[in-house]
């Protein structure tokens, strides 16, 4: 059964070798959370690597350390050499393996020591041996400043650790927008501006730092593929692969166009699915008391938090969203 995470803190002054990952597509606060886990533990003089399961949006790749990670999918066989020699393997912005894609199994049957640090509801605790599970925090870059901080070593946290923590607090609080945005986490920004972070930066980085096409596609997708239900206060936006070839859209493009419906008076539930290669990926937003985690579970294989979750079909793109449709009106009373 998992210990605390405070349990390893005596541990950390041992030099070993340690590899970090993350759930598969890694978004701000995954790529944020493992980078900045790395500078803090090469400082304590420890051989670290970042796995990340799959490769990653064009976004994250100004983040300090993004450079040296790992793609399992394009770099396996030297990614499998650092996890056969790993004494440690930490996991970070996911709880459950089968959010690693390929390197599930791999994960599974690994026999060194496993150390959690997420924030995700439902975490399969039977699987590692310390860590800390904590669904109150914005996100797991502050779970990992909490964790340099605890261990006594908040003297460590230079402008790369900074920053990386930053981009992650801002992409899963939606810029300190949602409720997960708590009076500490303001404490921790104040404390990281005081160690010199340029937060200007790191928001041009995030959003001012795509191509052409993606805005122009953007604007096809609000014109073109967006429906209001104003009698169940909720926005759906599907997207056909023909609209992904034709705007060459890549991982990371679609990020964050589920939150525009948001901005429609009343909307209480947003819904965008996108047809994938090998599925159908849904993503869902809420407002106030519509709990999308429960959603996400019960309709779509899927799962996350109660104001953000995601999910998945095999159906087409026609017969999901029917499915959509259907489970829509069946939550009526909880969309009122
Ligand atoms: P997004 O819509 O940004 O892909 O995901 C929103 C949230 O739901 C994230 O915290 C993400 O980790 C979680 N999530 C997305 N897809 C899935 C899924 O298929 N299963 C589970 N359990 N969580 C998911
Ligand atoms: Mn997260």
């Amino acid at each position: 059964m998992m210990k605390p995470i405070q349990e390893i803190f005596p541990l950390l002054n041992q030099p070993r070798q340690i590899v970090i990952t993350m759930h598969q597509k890694p978004d701000a606060d995954a790529m944020g959370s493992t980078l900045a886990l790395k500078h803090f533990l090469v400082q304590l003089g420890h051989s670290v690597t970042v796995i990340s399961p799959t490769n990653w949006a064009g976004w994250v790749n100004w983040l300090p350390g993004v450079k040296e990670v790992m793609d399992y999918e394009k770099d396996k066989q030297k990614a499998e050499s650092f996890l056969n020699k790993a004494d440690w393997l930490f996991c970070l912005d996911f709880n459950i393996f089968h959010r690693t894609k390929g390197l599930t199994e791999r994960l599974k049957q690994l026999t060194c020591t496993k150390i959690l640090i997420d924030h995700h509801q439902e975490p399969d605790v039977a699987s590692f041996d310390y860590g800390v599970s904590d669904t109150a925090k914005s996100s797991t870059c502050e779970m990992v400043y909490d964790f340099i901080v605890d261990s006594g070593h908040a003297d460590k946290i230079n402008t790369e650790i900074g920053e990386c923590i930053y981009a992650g607090v801002i992409g899963d609080t939606g810029s300190f927008r949602f409720a997960s945005a708590h009076a500490g986490v303001h404490t921790l920004v104040a404390n990281l501006k005081s160690r010199g972070l340029n937060h200007g930066l790191v928001h041009e980085n995030l959003f001012d730092n795509f191509l052409e096409n993606r805005l122009r596609f953007i604007g096809h997708i609000l014109l073109n593929r967006l429906e209001v239900f104003y009698e169940y206060n909720t926005a759906l936006i599907s997207i056909p692969k023909s609209d992904l070839l034709k705007y060459q859209i890549k991982t990371g493009d679609t990020e964050g166009l589920v939150n525009y419906p948001q901005s429609i008076q009343g909307i209480k539930l947003v819904a965008l699915v996108i047809d994938r290669d090998e599925e159908r990926k849904w993503s869902f937003r809420s407002k106030g008391e519509f709990d999308c985690n429960t959603f996400a579970r019960k309709y779509f294989e899927g799962g996350g938090h109660f104001n953000a979750s995601g999910g998945r079909s095999s159906d087409s793109l026609e017969k999901t969203v029917e499915h959509f449709k259907q489970a829509m009106k069946e939550n009526e009373k909880l969309l009122q």
